[in-house]
């Protein structure tokens, strides 16, 4: 009786124990069915009826983000899209101004191919540069663009099929608009490209995410930068006043940029949940960048356009790949590469055929041999003509005319601040190797197109020269 009892509650508890398995079991099967990671490789040509939302952020320093190192928190949201993503810590972008920059990564170029380099109006993306939104029209894809500074209109916004453009429009603004934009639209496979303002300069104040008083004196370069002053005459070269900030002051400018970036970060968070309610995140492939970065004082000035700094062209990158575990990527790339990682992921045609500047980094996103290759950027913003040149740990800036700006090791002086030019002749040397095997040219062809009345105007008032 005793033995038939104990028998009875062994019983029991063991097919409770199978049923407690079972279930477990079950709802593991569910979760990884509903939301499967793989680590596998992605494969080429493999993610046609996906959508891809681009987003580019202006203005944005990489190295302001958490993701990327900063000690302040103000990017909880897009840290977490960096967790879930391929993030690339040694991004370069192909310049340090706006229309040049953008114009890079939309038609995988660099600035002496599509020869845009300085703010005259002529410097359009000319029609005959294939860019991502003509890939993806070629596709049978819906593509929109939604952006808000007036030099995207000089071309680089070409053959979208919708367009919405407001300049200087504030995140929040902006996501209401795409959102009520996907509402509509993203029953079809779609392209969309979203260019946020809000760390462009001035630094508006934002009640709640703002951690400096709103009449700050430090909310506008214009006052401490004349560069930055419409119609001032002022070059990079010949600057004219520049307002030295002591710690304090500029630690408050800072503080104001980061404010935007907090603001800009809440709205990101929003979109990027509502995203996730749609289930938009199981089949849209985002991709995060910034077109430049800021100065602030780290060589001598402010704002961006005038120099080749890192502060101006390291810019942050991350690829999120549904279903697919991201890892961190140490090797260079450049902004010019993300168009051809766009066409290896959709098409199976060589991208030998598509002519572009940049390389696929889907090698790197699978972990396999990549070779590392020069990174150039080029400006000619406000002053004369200016490359850079990263070739292993070394980075040469110089002006086009053969004037060597500066020449750094940027492994060991990441904030290049020894210039090693004239040091000695080893290095002489390896500066003239540089400078014969980069094949920069220096040649300006440009067509006109006149720009309309209200693009030159937004320009005037955000404080650039047309
Ligand atoms: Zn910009």
């Amino acid at each position: 009786m005793k033995t038939n009892k104990k028998s009875k509650y062994l019983r029991k508890r063991f097919s409770f124990i199978i049923t407690l398995f079972i279930v477990i079991f079950v709802v593991f099967i569910y979760i990884i069915g509903k939301n499967p990671i793989k680590t596998t490789k992605i494969r080429e040509n493999s993610y046609s009826g996906f959508n891809v939302i681009l987003i580019i952020i202006d203005t944005l320093r990489a190295d302001h983000l958490g993701c990327y190192g900063y000690s302040r928190s103000i990017s909880p949201n897009i840290d977490l899209l960096a967790k879930k993503s391929f993030i690339f810590y040694n991004t370069y972008s192909a310049s340090s101004w706006t229309r040049s920059a953008i114009a890079s990564i939309v038609s995988s170029k660099l600035p002496t191919e599509h020869k845009i380099t300085s703010e005259n109006k002529k410097e359009i993306l000319r029609k005959e540069f294939f860019t991502i939104q003509e890939f993806f029209n070629q596709m049978n894809y819906t593509t929109a663009a939604f952006y808000t500074n007036p030099h995207l209109n000089f071309g680089v916004t070409q053959n979208f099929s919708y367009k919405y453009f407001k300049g200087n429009e504030e995140s929040n603004l902006v996501y209401d608009k795409v959102i009520s934009w996907l509402d509509n639209n993203s029953n079809n496979n779609f392209f969309l490209l979203v260019h946020n303002m809000d760390p462009h300069d001035p630094y508006d104040f934002h009640p709640g995410f703002s951690s400096t008083p709103k009449r700050s004196r430090y909310r506008t370069l214009g006052r401490f930068f004349s560069v930055r002053k419409n119609g001032a005459g002022s070059t990079c070269e010949n600057p004219g006043k520049i307002i030295i900030l002591n710690k304090t002051q500029l630690a408050e400018m800072i503080a104001n940029y980061d404010g935007e970036i907090k603001f800009l970060d809440y709205n990101l968070g929003r979109f990027f949940d509502y995203l996730r309610r749609k289930s938009l995140l199981d089949n849209t492939i985002i991709i995060f960048t910034s077109d430049h970065g800021e100065e602030f004082l780290e060589h001598g000035g402010y704002w961006h356009g005038c120099t080749l700094y890192n502060e101006l062209i390291h810019v942050p990158l991350m690829i999120y790949i549904p279903h697919v575990r991201g890892r961190k990527v140490m090797e260079r790339v450049s902004t010019i590469d993300i168009f051809p990682t766009l066409i290896s992921l959709f098409d199976n045609k060589s991208l030998s055929e598509y002519n572009l500047s940049g390389v696929s980094l889907l090698p790197l996103m699978n972990n396999e041999p990549f070779k590392e290759k020069e990174i150039f950027s080029a400006t000619a913003f406000r002053g004369a003509l200016k490359y850079s040149v990263i070739r292993g740990d070394y980075k040469l800036i110089t002006y086009a005319n053969g004037t060597i700006i500066g020449f750094y090791n940027i492994k060991e002086d990441k904030k290049e601040s020894k210039n090693l030019a004239n040091v000695n002749s080893d290095l002489l040397d390896l500066i003239n190797h540089i400078q014969k095997t980069t094949k920069i040219e220096n040649k300006k062809n440009f067509k006109t197109k006149n720009i309309d009345k209200e693009t030159l105007k937004q320009l005037k008032s955000l404080g650039y020269l047309t």
